[in-house]
């Protein structure tokens, strides 16, 4: 491997990112650095530069860039069919939903896009889960989330969002949510009452920083879930798909939702692919005319998200998640007291918190790029790391050495 070893700030990067400045509306600070290919666990700037993705683009990249298989089914689809909108059937859509609802051990896949349109249609079957079975009255439904969530950026969602930046200049929200601590499952089972129809958690936080709840509370979850007649709706869409060593997050405890919203990796990298996926008893509530989209269960994407879940149902990305993610931690520990304050890691998955006295999650970032590692801060003093399931041993290991040498300053 021959990585980057000096920043990619040079004239030519700059312009790029300059024109980027002039016409594009600033709703993210991306890091310095024009990614123009990308191949496995490695992208190359403009200038030919090399670097090591160790964020997946937020772990839609769980399989890495163009991953041969996935390239080839797009590819094969794209000269058959790509859209026909779901008012005629498509020849793609039947294989994707039976081996999705298989991979998730559910009856009914409803196909959209994007993660944010996943959840909108979870809140909307649990509400009219919660009107047509539970018997609550028109209009009272209640779902309880919890703090420090991130479930994406639509004005419902921003809405019962506790970070500032997602939520303070976007109202009037919506209502009908409750917001109890992230990990705590009796002040979950306290906010329950006859209007509550669900409970929406993600089961680790991703966008938090890899949070992870204390031992058995997805457990108890399950249980006051299934005590109190209210749904379970995983968030699954960061945390799913092989990322912490499991088809699931919920899997670490045993513990199977009434509903999974996926998303990110169900695209494999290559297009927008989201599902909601629950028993015929919840999902089947919903009825025609009452939900839909028009790209939501497209040929392209539901050709490209069979092959996801044919890849993910043989388990080997799984396995290989599980152990990397040993080999991670346990390297990564190394490091707390060494410029890290704590790390939190689930599979191949990872919140490190860096000590102030070494800079910001941005500056380490930053320092990174120079070093040719790519990661993302988050909250301030947290890195996130979140490689692609295809990364090999010794590549994880070349990174820790960066961090390593940017941690010491
Ligand atoms: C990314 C994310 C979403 C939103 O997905 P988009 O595709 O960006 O709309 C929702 N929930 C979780 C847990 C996520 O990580």
């Amino acid at each position: 491997m021959t990585p980057a070893t000096s920043p990619s700030l040079d004239t030519a990067t700059i312009r790029v990112i300059g024109a980027e400045g002039e016409h594009l509306a600033h709703n993210y600070n991306p890091l310095p650095v024009v990614i123009s290919r990308g191949e496995g666990a490695w992208v190359t700037d403009v200038e030919g530069k090399r670097y090591l993705d160790l964020l997946s683009a937020y772990s839609a990249l769980n399989f890495g860039h163009l991953h041969p298989a996935l390239v080839a089914v797009a590819q094969e689809q794209l000269q058959r069919l790509t859209l026909t909108s779901r008012a005629y059937h498509n020849d793609q859509l039947v294989e994707f939903s039976a081996g999705l609802a298989k991979l998730c051990g559910k009856d009914l896949v409803l196909p959209m896009n994007t993660g944010a349109e996943a959840v909108e249609t979870g809140i909307k079957v649990a509400r009219a889960w919660a009107y047509r079975v539970k018997g609550v009255p028109a209009g009272a439904a209640r779902i309880i989330v919890a703090g420090g969530n991130f479930h994406g950026r639509t004005t419902t969602i921003v809405g019962f969002s506790d970070d500032p930046d997602a939520h303070d200049a976007f109202g009037p929200y919506g209502p009908g949510f409750v917001q109890v601590p992230f990990g705590d499952a009796e002040a979950i089972a306290e906010a329950i009452d006859e209007n509550t129809a669900a409970v929406l958690i993600e089961p680790i936080q991703g966008e938090a920083g890899v949070v992870i709840p204390p031992e058995g509370f997805l457990r108890r979850v399950r249980e006051i879930c299934t005590e109190n007649n209210v749904l379970f709706i995983a968030d699954e869409i960061q945390s799913g798909l092989g990322r912490v060593g499991e088809t699931f997050a919920c899997d670490r405890e045993g513990v199977v939702p009434d509903v999974y919203l996926l998303g990110k990796a169900l695209g494999g990298g290559i297009l927008p692919v989201s599902a909601v996926v629950a028993d015929r008893d919840v999902l089947g509530v919903i009825k025609p005319g009452e939900h839909g989209s028009t790209f939501g269960g497209n040929p392209l994407a539901a050709a490209v998200g069979a092959r996801v879940v044919e890849m993910l149902a043989s388990g080997e990305f799984q396995t290989r998640g599980k152990a990397l993610g040993e080999h991670l931690e346990k390297k990564l520990q190394e490091l707390v007291g060494n410029g890290v304050t704590a790390v939190r890691v689930a599979g191949l998955w990872a919140g490190v918190d860096i000590d102030p006295g070494v800079g910001t999650g941005r500056e380490v970032a930053e320092r990174l790029l120079a070093r040719g590692v790519l990661v993302k801060d988050t909250h301030g003093a947290t890195i996130r790391i979140a490689p692609p399931l295809t990364i090999r041993a010794t590549e994880l290991d070349w990174a820790i050495e960066q961090l390593k040498v940017v941690l010491a300053g």
